[in-house]
């Protein structure tokens, strides 16, 4: 069989309906939400457009097929997520929390608790949201390092039938939910006796016992809401474990492979505008001199150069998430590559579009710096390059027997 990478009727056919979503409400959206200051009201912004995605099951696409949804494979996720971060990646992360909170339960939840987490994220109205709860205000990269070290400090301790859960948590998006009285559901990575564990706590639960600290004010991907926040005493039934006590850390991290994976295709999103910035301003643009600046070598080769690497970019992006939705043995260190070579990518592409543009880009009114906040981003979340991908590259690479052809099926 040849390997295509020629998109299909229906490929192309939900690249233009998400385009076109994108485009006419997203984009007027991202308007209103740059105008806005404060960052909670600048999130609240976003849960019309939550319905309106919900409605048409946009939020069903991405449920994976075995528990309900209608998500398949991971070209057409890469094709989803490309189309709305174009326009809105603030959007996307904000929809898009049970990809991570439900990802334990996909991977290790019983039929009892897939039927009860995963259902609300099936419904066709409402802005329902998940959280990962991972995040600490004081570190998660050594979140599972046991004492002397603190790893995570968030307690569930056993009391009868329940867990009492304390802790501060950061950084996950809806943490607070959208009225600060919690998220639908909320995956929370805490220390149980049997060491690193994951339980999920419902909004019944967690309301009233959600205390938000602060409400983070982000220079890019200013529609996402995150947050600090102080759990106290949130009793959660002890059928609410996801897996054994102590498997917490590996599923944590496999958690964060798809949307690791995704984090290359957000990148590209960001370059793929930035460029297109860039390239009308060069080609309309002489700057007092007698041709358009495309015209001048050093200018067209940076965007010759910037333009192939986010070529190179989109498709790793599409090979990790097909290989890791397709539970292919080498999604797990596409996914890396995917997340650190894209997110550096991106934010050097964007930089290096800056210089193209030059003065005219430093201002704010102008649609290029925006995206160089955005991309900011993209190697420090879903586990930072340097504090989290790395290490995980390094261990792969350092295990005995590693085949450095495998990610490319050419063993
Ligand atoms: C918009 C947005 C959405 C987010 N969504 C979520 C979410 O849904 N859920 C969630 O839990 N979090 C979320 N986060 C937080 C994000 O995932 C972070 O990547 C994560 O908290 C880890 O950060 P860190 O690696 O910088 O950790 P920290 O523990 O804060 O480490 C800080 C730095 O210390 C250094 N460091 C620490 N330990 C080591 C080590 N052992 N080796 C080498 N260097 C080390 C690294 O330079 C690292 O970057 C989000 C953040 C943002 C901005």
């Amino acid at each position: 069989m040849s390997v295509s990478f020629a998109l299909s009727p229906e490929q192309q056919q939900l690249k233009s309906d998400v385009r076109a979503f994108a485009r006419g409400v997203l984009a007027p959206l991202m308007e209103q939400v740059r105008a806005e200051r404060d960052p909670q009201i600048r999130a609240g912004l976003m849960r019309p457009a939550v319905e309106a995605a919900v409605e048409a099951g946009m939020l069903r696409a991405l449920i994976p097929a075995p528990f309900g949804g209608a998500a398949t494979n991971g070209v057409d996720a890469a094709l989803f997520i490309e189309e709305i971060a174009v326009e809105s990646p603030d959007f996307f992360i904000t929809m898009a929390g049970p990809l991570i909170a439900l990802a334990p339960v996909y991977e290790v939840g019983t039929p009892e608790q897939i039927e009860r987490f995963v259902s609300p994220f099936l419904a066709s109205e409402g802005a329902p949201v998940a959280a990962m709860a991972f995040s600490e205000p004081d570190g998660s990269a050594n979140f599972g390092a046991e004492a002397p070290a603190d790893g995570v400090l968030t307690t569930a301790v056993p009391d009868g039938d329940e867990w009492v859960v304390n802790g501060r948590k950061a950084w996950s998006s809806l943490l607070p939910g959208w009225d600060g009285d919690g998220p639908d559901i909320m995956t929370i990575v805490c220390r149980t006796p049997g060491g690193v564990s994951l339980v999920v706590a419902e909004r019944e639960q967690l309301a009233g016992r959600i205390e938000v600290e602060e409400y983070y004010d982000l220079p890019g991907l200013t529609g996402c809401m995150t947050a600090r926040v102080r759990l106290h005493d949130v009793r959660v039934p002890k059928s609410h474990l996801i897996g054994e006590e102590g498997d917490g850390v590996r599923l944590t991290l496999n958690a964060f492979m798809a949307s690791g994976a995704s984090i290359g295709t957000f990148a590209t999103a960001a370059a793929r505008r930035a460029w297109e910035v860039a390239y009308e301003f060069a080609t309309t643009q002489k700057r007092g001199g007698a041709v358009p600046i495309i015209e001048y070598q050093s200018v067209s080769d940076v965007l010759a150069d910037t333009k192939g690497r986010i070529e190179a970019m989109r498709l790793l992006g599409w090979r990790s998430l097909d290989a890791v939705i397709a539970q292919d043995p080498a999604g797990g260190e596409l996914a890396l590559h995917s997340k650190v070579f894209g997110s550096e990518s991106g934010l050097a592409v964007v930089n290096d579009l800056i210089k193209v543009v030059g003065v005219t880009a430093y201002d704010s009114n102008f649609p290029l710096v925006r995206h160089l906040n955005d991309a900011l981003a993209y190697p420090i979340i879903e586990g930072s390059n340097t504090g989290v991908r790395r290490r995980q590259l390094q261990a792969m690479l350092a295990a005995e027997g590693f085949d450095p052809l495998a990610a490319s099926g050419l063993s």
